[in-house]
Order: structure tokens, then C-alpha cells, then sequence
């Protein structure tokens, strides 16, 4: 692999590529550590953590540097099976360590401003980073006020548990301490939002937590949509496992909701009250708070990014993946972050060394759960078109299979999740 000093690239970066005749440089290795361009990520969670990572890999010589404020990363995925009361909070949990071996410098802090002009971010702390290229990746944030009634303090009562970790572990004591017969009202966010198989995963393992201790209980979903991932198959598996135990009401047949008050934990639809016991409303989200101010989000309050190389159409030398981007037909997940990390941190190694950029192609698998023993998944081959990132390839599990296959893809559920977590933080 070439190695450009950041000096070189600095000196470099107006000429043409075939001027850049990087190998012949004939730098030592400890000086291009030093002096390689720097790169510093933005958020530690599936896309950032591997893009750091891979940007190691992809040229040793590039000095990166990632500002994550917290030491330790609960994930998402998984995260259901903690509220499902199958799996404890700890088992999800990052750590930074790994990265630190391979080169990255691990800085816990947040990043309060974007400088795209003066090529610098400022922190909390305070400190300035400055930067050849920056990779953006913080995840989502909410609109707390999309629902009246709704706030960031009202979660405290009615969790959305859609970050893991103190949320999640809220939303699983509100359901423990609940008395058998209670009503749980889930209230699923509107298009786009991270994760679309989610929120059906989570009311499926929610139902398998109240077959068991609470049987006279049932989960209500009310719904700003009238379709979702994976419909077919979490429809069909609800019927055989959880029959009149979860009900889903679509947009156009009441599901919209109009206000809650989360002191009496009362959800009003456009068609009905309900007087919940638990509640867990996902509210309508945008790109990362930071991604938005610092102008990196389009009106609707996401990224537009180039599909070949994740760079920002806003402000060029910025690169925003996961999430917070608009990626064509990928969707909002773990491992579609995780494949966007990849190629963003080849794109920006070839970017140094004046090198063309290849061509991209993207994968996602996604397993959902919907009792310890019985999986679904979605799958999917993305390429760039210029219509941008389509689906080439995949397609659901097959409806109806026997049992045994669905306690295999529960099983290839804990084996995606051990690699994907060792990709990205291992
Ligand atoms: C219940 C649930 C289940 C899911 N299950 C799956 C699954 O099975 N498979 C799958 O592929 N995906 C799944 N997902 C989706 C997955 O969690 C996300 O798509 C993924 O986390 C996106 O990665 P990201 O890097 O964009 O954001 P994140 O992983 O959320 O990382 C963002 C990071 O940025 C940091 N950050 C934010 N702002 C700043 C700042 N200003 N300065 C510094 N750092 C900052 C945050 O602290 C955070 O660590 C699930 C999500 C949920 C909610």
C-alpha cells in the first residue's frame, strides 16, 4: 500500500493524480506515523468505530483520531432482547480498547462545533482537532416535539429506549414492575428511522416477556405507517407464537397519534385513548444534532452524501456515514454503517494518495428475533447507479418455513452479531 506524509499530501493535494507518485517517497515508516494526514472521526458507534479502524488499515501512515464522549458503547442491536429479558445490557457493551492497539487516538469527548472552512472541529472540552479530512458519523437524535405531550423529560416516564442503555434499562424495569394485565402501548416512529425492523422485533420479544409472567397482558402498536419491514413474516410469526397478544394499528386505521401525557401515561390516537401501563414511544428522528448544526443536514434533517465515497454534497472534506446520511436503499442499521465505514475509509485513503476512488457496493443483513428460538432476516447487495444506491441483490426469509429453520437464523443472529461487533471495535 503507498504512504503519503501529510506534508507531502498538503504540497501534493493541488496536483494532478498522476503527479502523485507516492512510493517513491521513500519516507521512513516513524516519520509517516508523524506526519500522515489526519483524519479525525466523529462518534464511536458502528460507523465511526470502523472507519477509524479501517482507515488504520487502509494506510498506517494516516493519523486518526476519534472523539467519542462516552468509554463505553452499549449497541442497539441486541439491545431488544435486554428489554425481551433474554439477554442483560452488559453483553452489549464496547469498548475502545482494540482501536487504541491499532493506532487510533481515542479522545472522550463530544464535538460541539464543525469549522468546514478552517478544516477544524472544536470540543467540549474546549480543545480544537484540526483536520485534512473529517468523517461524521453521530447516529440519530429526536424530535422531541413531533408529538404533543411528548419531550426529552417526558422519556424519563414514557422511555423510547432507542439509544441503548440507561433507556433500555428503563423501558425492561417499567415492564417487570408492571401488574399482570396491564397494557403496553408502543408507539412507532414514521419514516425514515434507524432500524425499521425494530420496533416489530421489540413488540414480538415484549409479547414472548408477557406469555411468560404476564399473561393477561397484551402490547398495543400504534403505527404512523401502514407498512413496515418484514411484514409478512413478523405478521405470520406473531399468529403462531403470540396469538391476540400484540395488536397493530396501521396509520390509516387510527394508528397516528395525536398527543400523550405522560403523567397519566395516556396515548390519544386520531381514533381512540388508551390508558397505558407502560409506555414506550420511538419518536420521528433526524441526523445527530451535530450533523445539523454544523449545516451538514438538508431540510428534512438528514446528510446528502456522494454514494461513492460517503463525502458531504454540503461541504467537501467531510464525510458523513451511518445514520445520519442519506444513503439510497440502504437502510438505517448497524451493518449497513458498518459496510458505509469500508468504503468511506478507502475512498479517503485513495483521496490522499491521489489515487481514483473504485467502485462501491454495499451489504445489510438484518436478523430480527421474535422469541430467543425463532429468527427472521433481510438481506441485501447495494451497488451505485446513477439513480444512487439501489438494491441489486436479496430478499426475506422464506414465510413458510419449519421450526428448525427458524431456530437456525436465531442462531446465525448471535453469530452476525460476534463479527460484526469484532469488525467494528475488535
Ligand atoms: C432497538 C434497535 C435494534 C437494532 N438492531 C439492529 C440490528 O439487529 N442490526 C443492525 O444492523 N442494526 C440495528 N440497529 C441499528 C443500529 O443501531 C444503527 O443503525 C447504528 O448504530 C448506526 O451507526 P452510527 O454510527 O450511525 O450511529 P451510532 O452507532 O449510534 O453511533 C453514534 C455515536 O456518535 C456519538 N456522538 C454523537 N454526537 C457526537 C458528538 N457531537 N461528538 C462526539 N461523538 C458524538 C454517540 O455517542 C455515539 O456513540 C438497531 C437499532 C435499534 C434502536
Amino acid at each position: 500500500m503507498s504512504k503519503i506524509t501529510r506534508r507531502d499530501f498538503i504540497k501534493l493535494s493541488g496536483a494532478s493524480a498522476t503527479a502523485l507518485a507516492i512510493g517513491s517517497m521513500g519516507v521512513s515508516g516513524a516519520a509517516r506515523a508523524a506526519n500522515g494526514p489526519r483524519v479525525v472521526v466523529v462518534g464511536g458507534g458502528f460507523g465511526g468505530a470502523t472507519c477509524a479502524k479501517y482507515l488504520r488499515r487502509a494506510d498506517a501512515s494516516i493519523q486518526v483520531t476519534l472523539v467519542e464522549p462516552n468509554a463505553k458503547f452499549y449497541t442497539c442491536p441486541f439491545s431488544n432482547y435486554v428489554i425481551g429479558g433474554f439477554r442483560k445490557l452488559e453483553e452489549n457493551m464496547q469498548t475502545y480498547d482494540a482501536l487504541r492497539k491499532q493506532g487510533v487516538s481515542v479522545v472522550h469527548d463530544t464535538v460541539t462545533a464543525i469549522d468546514a472552512a478552517g478544516k477544524k472541529v472544536t470540543l467540549k472540552s474546549g480543545k480544537t482537532l484540526p483536520y485534512d479530512r473529517l468523517v461524521v458519523s453521530p447516529g440519530i437524535d429526536f424530535k422531541w416535539d413531533a408529538i404533543p405531550g411528548y419531550s426529552e423529560q417526558a422519556s424519563q416516564a414514557m422511555p423510547h429506549a432507542w439509544k441503548a442503555g440507561p433507556q433500555t434499562t428503563l423501558l425492561r424495569k417499567q415492564l417487570e414492575a408492571m401488574k399482570d394485565g396491564g397494557l403496553v402501548v408502543m408507539v412507532a416512529p414514521p419514516n425514515p428511522f434507524r432500524c425499521p425492523p425494530g420496533p416489530y422485533e421489540r413488540a414480538s420479544v415484549i409479547a414472548h416477556y408477557l406469555s411468560e409472567h404476564k399473561p393477561k397482558s397484551k402490547i398495543i402498536i400504534l403505527d404512523a405507517k401502514d407498512d413496515f419491514s418484514k411484514k409478512g413474516l413478523f405478521m405470520a410469526g406473531w399468529e403462531k407464537l403470540y396469538p391476540g397478544k400484540i395488536e397493530w394499528v396501521a396509520g390509516s386505521k387510527g394508528g397516528e397519534v395525536k398527543s400523550v401525557n405522560a403523567k397519566t401515561l395516556t396515548v390519544e390516537s386520531t381514533l381512540e385513548k388508551y390508558n397505558a401501563a407502560v409506555v414506550n414511544l420511538i419518536p420521528a428522528q433526524t441526523a445527530g444534532h451535530i450533523a445539523i448544526a454544523s449545516g451538514l443536514a438538508d431540510e428534512k434533517g438528514w446528510c446528502p452524501v456522494d454514494p461513492k465515497t460517503f463525502e458531504s454534497k454540503k461541504h467537501p472534506g467531510i464525510h458523513v456515514i451511518g445514520d445520519a446520511s442519506i444513503a439510497g436503499a440502504l437502510p438505517k442499521s448497524g451493518f449497513a454503517a458498518n459496510s458505509e465505514a469500508k468504503i468511506a475509509a478507502a475512498a479517503i485513503a485513495a483521496m490522499f494518495r491521489g489515487d481514483s476512488v473504485a467502485d462501491a457496493s454495499y451489504v445489510n443483513t438484518c436478523y430480527s428475533l421474535l422469541a430467543p428460538n425463532y429468527g427472521i432476516s433481510v438481506a441485501g447487495v447495494y451497488r451505485v447507479t446513477d439513480k444512487g444506491i439501489v438494491q441489486i441483490e436479496g430478499g426475506v426469509s422464506p414465510k413458510d418455513a419449519p421450526d428448525g429453520f427458524r431456530a437456525d437464523e436465531a442462531k446465525y443472529a448471535y453469530g452476525w452479531y460476534a463479527s460484526i461487533t469484532a469488525d467494528s471495535w475488535g
